[in-house]
């Protein structure tokens, strides 16, 4: 996989939700501490997925595998 100089998205550092860079809080966990620096994305459709509780999701959203 490529990398960009820029990802398309943040992640919240705290629940690893991928926002758009001009979103200030997290929708999902209201955290502001976010990073640039994080890894694969996976959508989550339902949180009674297996992918769901290993990312400890909570709501259906899109998540970044890894965040540093
Ligand atoms: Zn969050």
């Amino acid at each position: 996989m490529a990398r960009r100089r820029r990802m398309p998205f943040k992640a919240c550092k705290k629940c690893k939700a991928l926002v758009e860079h001009e979103v200030e809080k997290c929708p999902l966990c209201s955290s502001t501490l976010f990073s640039d620096d994080w890894e694969g994305m996976v959508i989550i459709l339902t949180v009674n997925s297996q992918s769901a509780s290993v990312l400890k999701a909570v709501k259906p959203w899109r998540y970044a595998i890894k965040v540093r």
